[in-house]
């Protein structure tokens, strides 16, 4: 079966599938580069997966409804006072941010205004850039004979009252087929749904159940420990999903930024760089279907361009 005897017969994509399940050590991350890029479950030299700043568990909040905290907003930088359970706002202030955080060669990329003007874009609550997560133990898979040898993985986040919680998850398989896509009801009352870089409005999720453990079992449902994920910056993702999987190949470190780590490109950018494509363009948003076919598409790329395919 190690030989490519009928290699010409197979569709692009079962050569992917067929190089994939056999030579798989190649282009798939190390355990120094998931520790590295922050993959949860993988920081052997902290107590938590992430800096420590930057979750929020929610099970350690029981029983704190009288504690009072001061947060910094990640959108204007200015502080403000909540909740510790809740994340109710004690004070309240209007939110004056640029979309886009960093300045690039001295402007902003939102609005085109240089370094230091005001923000272009206001909201009537600030927001926190820590994950809130239910609790502190990550699910991982053991085995599961119908689940996919390739699966590219999407999410998107939202701000609520605690920080960013999940609202959608998506995953296509290997031929850039929708095999789950859910929205998902975060945990605690939405500041804003991020529709921008979401996708998502308060409207769509009204009707919605499923909450981020029953996204996490569906997505769990799908793969195997042998599976491989792809995605880009597919930490993240894994961060919010709960879930522990060493088996990853991810297109922000497979396409790395010119300035090198821990500088990434965008997933938008590589796909102009690489493909020539353009992405994200949808006035709705970004999509998260979208950006997982982007990432298996980027996958056949290189290992096309490595000339392993
Ligand atoms: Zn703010
Ligand atoms: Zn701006």
């Amino acid at each position: 079966m190690l030989h490519y005897v009928n290699a010409t017969a197979m569709t692009q994509e079962e050569d992917i599938l067929f190089f994939l399940s056999f030579h798989n050590n190649v282009e798939k991350m190390t355990q120094e580069e998931l520790e590295y890029n922050n993959f949860p479950g993988f920081r052997t030299l902290r107590t938590h997966e992430l800096h420590l700043d930057a979750i929020i568990y929610i099970e350690d909040l029981v029983g704190k409804q009288d504690e009072v905290e001061q947060r910094t907003c990640e959108r204007c930088g200015i502080g403000y006072l909540t909740n510790k359970a809740t994340g109710a706002f004690v004070t309240t202030s209007v939110c004056v941010y640029h979309r886009s955080k960093r300045p690039w060669k001295g402007k902003f990329d939102c609005c085109g205004k240089k370094q230091n003007a005001k923000g272009c874009c206001s909201a009537d609550g600030h927001v926190d850039k820590r994950y809130a997560l239910r609790s502190k133990s990550l699910a991982s898979k053991k085995a599961n004979k119908g689940a996919y040898k390739v699966l590219a993985v999407d999410t998107e986040l939202c701000h609520t009252q605690l920080g960013y919680e999940l609202v959608r998850v998506s995953a296509v398989d290997i031929h850039g087929k929708v095999c789950l896509d859910k929205l998902v009801k975060p945990k605690t009352p939405i500041v804003d749904p991020n529709t921008y870089f979401s996708g998502i409005t308060r409207k769509m999720l009204k009707n919605v159940k499923t909450d981020a453990l029953q996204a996490q079992q569906a997505l769990l449902r799908l793969i195997s420990p042998s599976t491989i994920l792809v995605g880009h910056s597919l930490n993240a993702d894994l961060m919010a999903l709960q879930i522990k999987h060493s088996n990853v190949m991810d297109t922000s470190v497979l396409f790395p930024h010119f300035k090198g780590p821990p500088m990434k490109k965008s997933l938008k950018k590589v796909m102009e760089d690489e493909l020539g494509e353009v992405i994200q363009e949808n006035s709705g948003g970004h999509s998260s279907i979208e950006d997982a076919q982007a990432c298996i598409r980027l996958v056949r790329h290189k290992l096309q361009k490595d000339g392993l395919l």
